[in-house]
């Protein structure tokens, strides 16, 4: 008979994803996947940064300077102090980081020591506004945790399997090897925990599934999975290649980068700017959340209407090609934000392809999903789903395999 641990001596992870000017945090239990607690620094560095403390279902705001990452992090152990859970005695065997870029050096994640974080600190080229914040919250976290084991969980690790056909591009080799240009992908532990997700919501092992995930948040990536191994996915040396998401291009003839730079006057970190931050959905309609989006096309606006074709052309196409990649389809698996909440998008990208197997239920498909739900019809060739990704418990499971907890 098995004896569950009382809730105060069961392991938690606290799991860290420190951007620029941000710190998002969650403690979490790994087995039961809840979130104890979670919050969000934001804005450090400016005169006011805000922050906000989710835990026992009460939610704490603040606004207070908080000048850097440290100041940060100690704002949020003094929350776990002053409003729970106490860390000290939530049992936390390690703290989890998310690191976006492991480049061809991580296709695992790491127990953080000198050598760990000087390879970090080697790829901030491939990640400048990325690692260098990864690594600032790593080491202010060890400072302010030193008796806890931390690990990095890489987004790119899910993709050092790709073939070399899939992550190689066609440019001078030697240039490509000198400046480490590949694809490396993005949005890795959501592909592996949702295609790992999914067999076990099906019953069948992962190693006998051809799945295509479909992330589709603000970011967006697609990634074709073959038992269980990453053969092909959508974003390259960066996030900014593939999909068209909220607020970057997607793919682009790079060429339009020289045009813009040669004829239309603008600076490199302009054009930088304009595919990552300018582009997407918001620069074609104006907006880059999908539920304005279909308020905007129900109400007649034409370039929301091409925008929403736009996504939807480019994200069939890129089913299409991950079908002939894999061979056999058996999966397809929509998740984030706008997989999991719209059905619009869902029975937009996937009519039509009757000829391909794939098919929806469109009563199963309708509204938003919070709990995994297949949305094809039974028998069908291809089971469509939307399986809710969760990144942050991943990342806290892959911590917990990694400290051996
Ligand atoms: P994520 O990056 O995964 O947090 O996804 C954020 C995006 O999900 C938002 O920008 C919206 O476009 C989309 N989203 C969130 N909720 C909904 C909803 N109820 N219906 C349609 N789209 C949604």
């Amino acid at each position: 008979m098995s004896t569950s641990p009382s809730p105060q001596h069961r392991a938690t992870v606290l799991v860290v994803n420190s951007g620029s000017s941000s710190i998002k945090y969650q403690l979490v239990d790994p087995d039961s996947g809840d979130a104890v607690a979670s919050g969000l620094v934001e804005r450090i560095g400016e005169d006011t940064g805000a922050v906000k403390h989710v835990a026992h279902g009460v939610t704490t705001r603040r606004e207070v300077p908080v000048p850097d990452h440290a100041e940060g992090l100690r704002i949020v152990l003094g929350l776990f102090d002053e409003i729970g859970p106490d860390l000290a005695t939530s049992n936390v065997v390690a703290v989890g980081h998310r690191v976006v870029q492991g480049g061809a050096l991580f296709d695992g994640p790491a127990l953080v020591d000198a050598e760990v974080e000087r390879k970090i600190e080697q790829l901030a080229p491939l990640a400048p506004l990325h690692n260098p914040a990864n690594l600032t919250g790593i080491r202010v976290a060890q400072a302010l945790l030193p008796d806890v084991p931390h690990v990095v969980v890489f987004d790119t690790a899910f993709f050092r399997t790709l073939p070399d056909a899939a992550a190689t591009y066609a440019i001078d080799a030697q240039v490509a090897a000198d400046h480490q240009v590949r694809r490396y992908g993005a949005h890795g532990t959501s592909h592996q925990y949702v295609s790992q997700q999914v067999a076990q919501l099906l019953g069948r092992p992962v190693s006998e599934l051809n799945q295509i995930v479909l992330h589709l948040g603000n970011g967006a990536s697609a990634s074709a999975v073959r038992g269980g191994v990453a053969v092909e996915t959508s974003m390259g040396l960066t996030p900014l290649e593939g999909l068209v998401m909220g607020t970057r291009s997607g793919d682009i003839d790079p060429a339009v980068v020289f045009h813009l730079y040669r004829n239309a006057g603008m600076s490199i970190d302009e054009i930088d700017d304009l595919l990552n931050r300018r582009s997407g959905i918001k620069g074609l309609s104006g907006e880059n959340d999908f539920r304005q989006l279909h308020d905007m096309v129900a109400a007649g606006d034409t370039a929301a209407r091409l925008a929403l074709d736009v996504y939807l052309h480019r994200l069939r196409k890129y089913i299409g090609a991950y079908h002939a990649v894999l061979g056999r389809l058996d999966v397809i698996a929509f998740t984030a934000g706008v997989g999991e909440n719209d059905d619009i998008v869902r029975a937009g990208v996937l009519s039509g392809l009757e000829a391909l197997g794939i098919e929806l239920d469109l009563e199963r498909n309708a509204g938003r999903k919070s709990e995994p739900t297949v949305i094809s019809p039974d028998g069908a060739k291809v089971t469509v789903l939307v399986l809710p990704t969760n990144e942050e418990l991943a990342i806290a499971r892959q911590a917990i395999e990694v400290v051996g907890a």
